[in-house]
């Protein structure tokens, strides 16, 4: 039977010695890491952990992390990766939620793991990652074998970011992560010759897959980040001869700012991969300039594994599209009522195919109002083009109405990344009594504009002027020196409301 963690053991098998994963001058082999996978098995198996048994993991991009993530999948556990930044309340949460019966957890986090448990008046095994782990797994006996699980059993039992509200547990199998994993190598031709940046972040659905699972099946190497900091990545990108660098646009923003007016010198460098939320076209287009290598952006949900829809390297590529539906994925465009809109309308969209979860843990309701006859809703607005691009037009959430009238927020964000002044934005619906809700936007200036601070507004406005219609022009501006952001480096919405 297939389990996502025969693709490392495969690998292993095939390329013993090759480069998986590095941290700074540290380099682990494929050999080594399912050797250690191995031993973490004997040791969560020695500890009770059994076939199906949900398996906290809480850990950042360090070594140790896809060394028990692939080690609690061969025990035959279900991995639930959790945030190193939660709270120990927030822990709590999951941990109840989950039915852990074991916990993962990076040292410097081990704490706030058992303030979670204590308070839950919870005794289950705690396993400590950190300085020592090396140790630790030498003196432990391996487990033998991979416990054997089914395609559609769960592996990984993912809570989505929790910008849409409570988050929930999307129950991802076998058989969705591989699929997702294999399709992604194909997707981006990726071979033993590449080298990932391991920057976003492995709890997350998407470094998960393209990060990791599609660069292990690929027996490619990734280079890890903990902490995203644009000046090291660029050293990285050097150091490391990076090939493929996967991130969420606010990274691309990032980089662009720290490399400022130098000139990018990246050899390696083949291809950039976006995806997670909107990648502004300004952003792509002075992305691809500085660096000189192409940004494909995609879209994917936790929902669906994540890769469902792409730009490839050939074919037709229109700024602001989300490219074609990826091999295994299906489309379609719906309307309230749940029925297929023709090209060219604006609706929800919809996912079927081997990617689309099992439905959320515990929470049928959830999952009923989530998919339906085998389509899962998105909560996104998109729309098709004649040639079958996919544009996202804007989260259903996210959309104000002002007025009577639809404001989708990323096209007024479009315009205001154009302005040469304009380093990130982000704008909101907020209320008003007149219009019911206004729009905002949320600006920080780049590095040489920073000095003009509120006194670029009336220009920025003017430049809004020119190129919206009256009811789409932000009537509030805040200059403000960052943007709330979530683990991953998505720009969190809600909290930008209450900055208003
Ligand atoms: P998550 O489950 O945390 O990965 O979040 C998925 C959400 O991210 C989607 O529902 C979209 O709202 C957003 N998203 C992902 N990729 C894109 C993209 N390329 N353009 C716009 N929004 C995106």
């Amino acid at each position: 039977m297939p389990n996502l963690a025969s693709l490392l053991a495969d690998t292993a098998a095939r390329h013993p010695d090759r480069p998986a994963v590095v941290l700074d001058d540290r380099v682990l082999g494929y050999a080594e890491l399912d050797g250690l996978a191995a031993r973490t098995a004997g040791l969560l198996h020695a500890a009770g952990v059994r076939a199906g048994d949900r398996v906290a993991l809480i850990a950042p991009n360090v070594p140790q992390m896809p060394i028990a993530y692939y080690g609690a999948l061969r025990a035959g556990a279900v991995v639930v990766p959790l945030n190193p930044l939660l709270t120990p309340r927030e822990l709590a949460h999951h941990f109840r939620d989950a039915e852990v019966t074991a916990v993962v957890v990076w040292e410097a986090m081990a704490e706030a793991a058992r303030a979670a448990l204590a308070d839950l008046g919870l005794e289950v095994p705690v396993l400590e990652l950190g300085a020592g782990t090396g140790q630790q797994l030498a003196a432990a006996d391996p487990l033998p074998g991979i416990v054997e699980r089914a395609a559609d059993d769960m592996a990984v039992l993912l809570y989505t970011s929790g910008t849409t509200g409570r988050p929930k547990g999307a129950m991802l199998t076998h058989d969705n992560l591989l699929g997702n994993a294999a399709m992604v190598v194909d997707l981006f031709r990726i071979t033993e010759q590449d080298v990932f940046f391991g920057g976003l972040p492995f709890f997350h659905v998407f470094g998960q897959t393209v990060a990791l699972n599609a660069v292990v099946a690929a027996g490619a190497a990734v280079t890890l980040l903990p902490r995203f900091a644009p000046r090291t990545v660029l050293e990285i990108l050097a150091r490391d001869g990076v090939t493929v660098f996967a991130g969420v646009p606010s990274m691309y923003v990032a980089l662009l700012e720290a490399l400022g007016e130098r000139a990018a010198s990246f050899p390696a460098l083949r291809a950039a991969i976006s995806g997670g939320a909107a990648l502004p076209v300004e952003v792509l287009r002075r992305f691809e300039e500085a660096f000189g290598t192409r940004l494909l952006e995609g879209y994917g949900l936790s929902e669906t594994s994540p890769v469902v829809c792409f730009n490839r390297f050939e074919g037709p590529r229109r700024p602001g599209s989300i490219g074609t539906a990826v091999p295994g994925a299906d489309l379609r465009v719906l309307d309230d009522r749940g029925r297929e809109l023709p090209r060219g309308e604006v609706g929800e969209l919809a996912v079927a195919g081997r990617y689309v979860m099992a439905g959320y843990w515990r929470n049928p309701e959830a999952t009923e109002a989530a998919i339906r006859h085998g389509w899962f809703r998105t909560g996104d607005l998109a729309r098709v083009d004649e040639d079958g691009l996919h544009y996202i037009v804007d989260r259903k959430k996210d959309m104000v109405l002002r007025g009577g009238y639809n404001v989708y927020p990323r096209e007024v964000e479009e315009v205001l990344y154009e302005h040469p002044a304009v380093a990130e934005v982000a704008v909101v619906g907020v209320p008003d009594e007149a219009q019911g809700q206004e729009v905002a936007a949320f600006v920080v200036l780049t590095a040489e504009a920073a000095a003009d601070g509120e006194r670029l507004v009336p220009e920025l406005r003017s430049w809004v002027r020119e190129r919206l219609a009256s009811y789409k022009r932000p009537r509030l501006y805040r200059i403000v020196g960052s943007l709330p952001k979530g683990p991953t480096g998505k720009i969190l919405k809600r909290e930008v409301e209450r900055l208003a």
